[in-house]
């Protein structure tokens, strides 16, 4: 598996260093851009849907942001107030540990704003307990980093957590941020790589009439292997079914979750039955239009309307 991930990880590599070039030349909207884009996110996608030995696992701290950025996929601008249950997180985590020996690829911590969290190092306490030898890491869109307790930022270095941070167009004295990061030996990283660009927001929508041939989206989807995601006992295999109970909620919708899009983390009794889920088009695939993705909208505060998501 080491080299199967590893070749992955150099697909992604190349094709974020070619489309950072690419963008630099083409904007990020215009229609040449966006067919490139599609070829890229196929490869890319390929290179994702090979059967699992190994796997990244993701949860979310928090649901809510301190941000408000237009078509978020994390739907956090219409998500209510929840923090992750660290009871129930550690359920899950011992789980976890037990089917995977104490293994996985990589695990993150995500929002929302993860730093919203009270019991933040605790979160990282746990996955650090559980994965000794695993790369540990979390998203933020850095606003809270420097108002951290001295505390937070020894536990990052004591249990060896990566800071990811999103490139948005806001003011967070990135310099500041480096300079703390390096004072208590933190590995400091962005989401994407360095050499991303800052922030324009993409739009993957949702079909409200759910007829999208789910083969189609699944083969093409991005986020299959990536952006699966724990929660409350269930394993979800993207964030986009993680999260649609708030859209669901906010906009009086009804995108059916099926027994079939979600894993009982607890009644598994063997780790390729997680692969093997993962590895599988899910009926919720039948609610994205990956094909429809849009690239280069500008970015800006949501204004909770629903055509942000479809
Ligand atoms: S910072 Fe990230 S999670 Fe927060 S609203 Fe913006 S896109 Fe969503
Ligand atoms: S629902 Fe299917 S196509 Fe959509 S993000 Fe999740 S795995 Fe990908």
């Amino acid at each position: 598996m080491k080299g199967r991930k590893k070749e992955a990880s150099n697909i992604d590599v190349v094709l974020r260093g070619i489309r950072n070039n690419i963008v630099k030349i083409l904007p990020e909207n215009s229609f040449i851009f966006k067919q490139i884009s599609l070829v890229g996110l196929k490869i890319n996608a390929k290179a994702h849907h090979a059967p699992l030995t190994s796997m990244v696992m993701g949860v979310y701290a928090t649901q809510h942001c301190n941000l408000n950025c237009k078509c978020c996929t994390a739907f956090s601008p219409i998500a209510e107030k929840s923090f992750l249950n660290i009871e129930s997180y550690k359920n899950d985590m011992e789980k976890l540990a037990e089917l995977t020996g104490n293994k996985i690829s990589s695990f993150y911590v995500t929002g929302g704003e993860p730093l919203l969290h009270p019991q933040i190092t605790e979160i990282f306490r746990i996955a650090r307990e559980y994965f000794p030898e695993t790369e540990i890491s979390f998203m933020t869109n850095g606003l809270l980093l420097l108002k951290m307790s001295e505390e937070f930022w020894e536990n990052l270095n004591k249990n060896n957590i990566t800071i990811n941070l999103s490139k948005y167009p806001i003011q967070i004295h990135e310099d500041k941020i480096r300079e703390k990061a390096k004072l208590y030996d933190v590995v400091f990283d962005y989401v994407g790589g360095g050499d991303v660009p800052v922030k324009s927001m993409w739009k993957y929508p949702l079909d409200v009439n759910g007829k999208q041939p789910l083969e189609r989206s699944y083969n093409i989807c991005t986020q299959i292997n990536r952006c699966v995601t724990m929660k409350n006992g269930l394993i979800y295999p993207c964030n986009t079914i993680a999260g649609i109970e708030h859209f669901n909620k906010y906009f009086n919708k009804n995108f059916e979750v099926t027994a079939k899009d979600v894993l009982d983390l607890h009644k598994v009794k063997d780790i390729n039955e997680v692969y093997e889920f993962l590895y599988t088009p899910k009926p919720f695939c039948k609610y994205c239009n990956r094909k429809g993705v849009e690239f280069g909208i500008k970015y800006g505060p949501s204004k909770k309307d629903i055509q942000e998501w479809t």
